[in-house]
């Protein structure tokens, strides 16, 4: 497969490529390009130079470029659901709705255009006071590799419609849906405004940070990267930084609660069906000590008759972990939490036998007694694994659910509106769910707090984050 640059697909100029294996099978899928610093300098000079008539383009006409691509998206669906199922090991049906997200936020983007609009402040007479939002040029865009299609395609929409060029390295994990969704661009998206570049994070993610055109990074990933990513960037300009980062996230449950509606809630909460693999999932479960025993003895039931599969599998809960060293990391953890102390309740066992035996999947597990301050509790496992421990009253609930230095998302199960509330007040978290997991409502701002990362996404403020503003004064009088 080939790199769009400059409107072009072309492979990397040194020729090196990166072997890609479907983690299910284990047998090779594709090669595809590792560009160099050279290639990704192409790309960030070709984006700089689109960027100067980008800008110029009428709203109306971004908005057109957008809602064609988005046209194309969806009539590639199908191909694309299965480019990412046999990349990244999920289910083919998970992999679809990726794609339908990917369409919704181009075309949402897309009606946005209209909307960067500036102020007009009162001054005084013969003047005139007013501010106009600006575009910052080239964006660098990297993204991680659970949701390869939906964030390739749903992160480069609203830079582009705020008038910006884009150069975006995907995973190099899951290249492939990105590479594609370049080579149908090409024919819609002028030449330079999007631009698709392959290949590692040391080499062509380091490129992409480090290139002084590049003035706006938007970075979706591991929170250790984000701060190497702002480090770096720092180094070579004074750069503006999003971070979409990772979370050890709570789902806290008082007694009051249905308890069944709350198991399958945890169940569906921790995303067995991306195998763990999402930032958003709940992956801690705080659970009153009056409905602990009852409520871990139908969680386990539940989560032991979850079935790996291949992603084909229409019958399959979970499908197979990304690559090797990321179920190197899971089955690690598992074997750290026994150590500490917790208790295995199921799962978190390679599969070995069968169709699956040389794929890389995992039995989900559950975890409990987890003691709070264990590393089991503290760190992103970004897997299948789930941890339980219990609270007393409402301040160990909040002690336990605020005392990770991560803050993506949490929820609170109760049927108390003042213990709703409070909790949706005092949970240190950038999206809060109350009697809900999992919902990125449209429109509403997702991010995280403390060292979950910087800024807000998928909502207006998404769009006004990739302008700034311009402040004009006149005077007009005499
Ligand atoms: P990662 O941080 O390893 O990689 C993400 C991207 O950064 C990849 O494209 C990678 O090539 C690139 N990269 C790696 N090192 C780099 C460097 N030094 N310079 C420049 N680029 C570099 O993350 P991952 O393993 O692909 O994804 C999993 C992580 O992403 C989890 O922590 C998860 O929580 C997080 N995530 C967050 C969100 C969110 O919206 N907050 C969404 C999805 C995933």
């Amino acid at each position: 497969m080939t790199m769009l640059i400059d409107g072009k697909l072309r492979p990397a100029s040194d020729g090196a490529v990166i072997d890609t294996p479907n983690p299910a099978t284990g047998r090779s899928l594709a090669t595809f390009p590792d560009a160099s610093a050279t290639d990704v300098d192409d790309a960030v000079v070709a984006a700089a130079a689109a960027a100067e008539s980008w800008r110029r383009v009428a709203p109306g006409e971004r908005s057109a470029v957008l809602t064609a691509l988005a046209d194309v998206v969806a009539a590639h669906a199908d191909e694309f659901a299965r480019i990412d199922a046999d990349d990244n090991g999920s289910l083919l049906r998970e992999m679809r709705r990726d794609v339908d997200m990917a369409v919704f936020y181009l075309r949402y983007y897309a009606g946005l255009t209209l909307q960067m609009h500036g102020d007009t402040v009162p001054s005084e007479p013969g003047t005139l006071t007013y501010s106009v939002r600006r575009p910052y040029g080239v964006v660098g865009r990297l993204i991680p590799f659970n949701h390869p299609l939906m964030f390739a395609a749903s992160k480069i929409a609203a830079p582009i419609a705020a008038g910006n060029a884009v150069v975006i390295k995907p995973s190099e994990y899951t290249s492939l849906s990105a590479l594609r969704l370049g080579e149908l661009a090409a024919d819609i998206v002028p030449p330079g405004v999007l631009n698709v570049v392959t290949g590692t994070g040391a080499q062509a993610g380091d490129a992409l940070v480090a290139h002084p055109l590049v003035r706006r990074l938007a970075f979706t990933g591991s929170a250790a990267t984000g701060r190497a990513i702002q480090r770096r960037a720092a180094e070579v300009g004074v750069k503006t930084v999003t971070l979409e980062l990772g979370g050890k996230n709570p789902l806290v449950v008082f007694p009051d609660a249905d308890l069944d509606t709350v198991v399958a809630a945890a169940v569906r909460g921790m995303n067995f069906t991306w195998q763990g693999q999402s930032c958003g999932s709940l992956s801690r479960v705080v659970v009153h000590r009056d409905v602990h025993d009852a409520f871990v003895e139908r969680l386990v039931a539940k989560v032991g008759a979850l079935r790996p599969g291949l992603p084909d599998d229409p019958d399959a809960d979970t499908g197979a972990i990304v690559n090797r060293g990321q179920l190197d990391k899971v089955l690690s953890y598992v074997r750290l939490g026994q150590d500490e102390g917790s208790r295995l309740c199921t799962g978190g066992d390679r599969v070995t036998d069968g169709a699956l035996g040389d794929g890389l999947f995992v039995r989900p597990a559950v975890f409990d007694g987890v003691d709070p301050g264990s590393r089991l509790a503290q760190e992103e496992i970004f897997g299948p694994v789930l941890a339980v421990m219990p609270f007393g009253d409402a301040e160990e609930a909040l002690r336990i659910a605020n005392g990770v230095s991560l803050g993506l998302t949490a929820s609170v199960f109760t049927r108390d509106l003042a213990t709703a509330h409070r909790f949706a007040d005092e949970l240190e978290a950038g999206y809060v769910w109350v009697n809900e997991v999992g919902r990125h409502v449209p429109g509403t701002p997702f991010g995280g707090v403390k060292d979950s990362g910087i800024g807000r996404e998928e909502d207006v403020d998404e769009l006004l984050s990739y302008t700034q503003l311009k402040n004009v004064h006149i005077n007009y009088g005499r």
